[in-house]
């Protein structure tokens, strides 16, 4: 993007990465900044872009650093900083940009105005984006008449940049793989389950016993998906082992890009994620190790929802915890410091929440048990149910069991 910016600007390019500038010596570091921008004033106008900026700018006061790495560090940054404030108004311009990951890190002097005070958040893209990006990429490839783009941003939440160029990429080795010239959508949508899922593991036998769970576990979760999660839809059950862990799996997509959600679709969520270990209580009377990391999901969800959105009659509107202060992309938030009784409280809330989409699960199943019994039997024969056939075995799930009261809840849990 600073490529791009001095390109439309149409002045010339410095770039340089953060860890270029740290050596074990004490002065490299200044040294490379100071010549760095004595070249660019000899350019001027024109841009210096500073990649991973956070390995000189980390903040001062962390002490986090090796023997002779922290002083080193230290000059580079004050040079760095002394050189940003040498621009007088005479000076011919150098604009200075730079990336991070880790802006939390950054030293708080280096923020300050006329250094790096304006910041551009690079998100992952959204729907609009994605496909702008996905336009981008398959200008490289030839696609097949039936391929549409729109459709293949709209399966894609969550990707960046680099997973949509991949995902192309993918596409096209598929396509060549088949002896075609051309990129169908087929391949576009093996790409994306390769991205999401892993490759197909052939090999791996599972045997018939643990089949039949694998089977029954995913029209589970796709059973209880169906009903309770309004804006995703099932798309694909499969139990044909892929990846490192999952031995079957299901793919559900959403229908469009959601920033809100409310309390009724974060439950849907969570009773969906335990749709797989409920069928196995109901038809094998007990429990597997493959659900794990579906409880850990749940569970996860079930505590955002009492400890950062506020969503627990009980608890009200606080957070508990600590935001995204301490870690700005991603990572664990850190739970603020409560009382005995409000932890204890905030357990029992989660653990509340987690067993009544538990039991909701159990419900949907049970009332549904023989569409489970006939799709899961489908799905060991086949392997794969996907498309219009598992939407018309899906559209047969009866509607009796949602909650009396779920409108309600709905439209309360929406933030005004
Ligand atoms: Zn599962």
């Amino acid at each position: 993007m600073a490529k791009a910016v001095a390109g439309e600007a149409g002045v010339p390019f410095f770039s340089i990465s953060g860890s270029e500038f740290v050596e074990l010596f004490v002065g490299t570091g200044a040294a490379r900044v100071r010549d760095l921008f004595e070249q660019a004033k000899k350019k001027a106008p024109c841009i210096i872009f500073i990649d991973e900026l956070d390995a000189v700018g980390k903040s001062r006061s962390g002490g986090n650093g090796f023997m002779g790495g922290n002083d080193e560090r230290e000059q580079t940054l004050n040079q760095l900083l002394t050189e940003m404030d040498g621009f007088g108004a005479g000076d011919a311009t150098v604009i200075v940009l730079a990336a991070t990951n880790r802006p939390e890190t950054l030293d708080a002097a280096l923020l300050r105005p006329g250094r790096f005070d304006r910041q551009v958040l690079v998100d992952r893209p959204d729907l609009i984006g994605r496909l702008a990006i996905l336009e981008i990429y398959a200008k490289k490839v030839k696609l097949g008449e039936k391929v549409d783009l729109k459709a293949m941003a709209t399966r894609t939440p969550g990707f960046a940049g680099a997973d949509l160029a991949n995902l192309v990429n993918e596409a096209a080795l598929l396509a060549a793989r088949r002896g075609s010239k051309v990129v169908e959508s087929e391949d576009f949508a093996e790409a994306i389950e390769r991205v999401v899922a892993g490759l197909e593991k052939k090999t791996r036998v599972l045997n018939e016993k643990e089949k039949k769970i694998v089977a029954y576990h995913e029209v589970g979760h796709a059973l209880v998906g169906a009903k309770m999660s309004g804006n995703e839809q099932i798309e694909k059950i499969s139990i044909v082992p892929r990846g490192m862990a999952a031995l079957g799996y299901t793919l559900q997509v959403p229908t469009e890009d959601r920033f809100l959600l409310n309390e009724q679709e974060l439950r849907g969520q969570i009773a969906t994620l335990l749709g797989g270990r409920a069928a196995e209580e109901i038809i094998f009377g007990s429990i597997t190790t493959g659900a794990s990391n579906d409880l850990q999901r749940a569970t996860d969800l079930a505590e955002q929802m009492v400890t950062s959105y506020g969503m627990s009659q009980v608890l009200g509107p606080l957070a508990y915890d600590k935001g995204q202060q301490n870690n700005f992309l991603g990572g664990m938030n850190a739970r603020r410091v409560v009382s005995d009784q409000t932890a204890q409280a905030i357990d029992q809330e989660v653990k509340d929440i987690v067993e009544t989409a538990h039991q909701q699960a159990l419900e949907i199943l049970t009332s549904n048990r023989q569409l489970l019994e006939m799709i899961s039997e489908q799905l060991l024969e086949t392997e794969v149910i996907e498309g219009d056939s598992l939407r018309q075995l899906l559209g047969q799930v009866d509607d009796q069991h949602l909650l009396p009261n779920s409108e309600e809840k709905a439209v309360a849990a929406i933030p005004a």
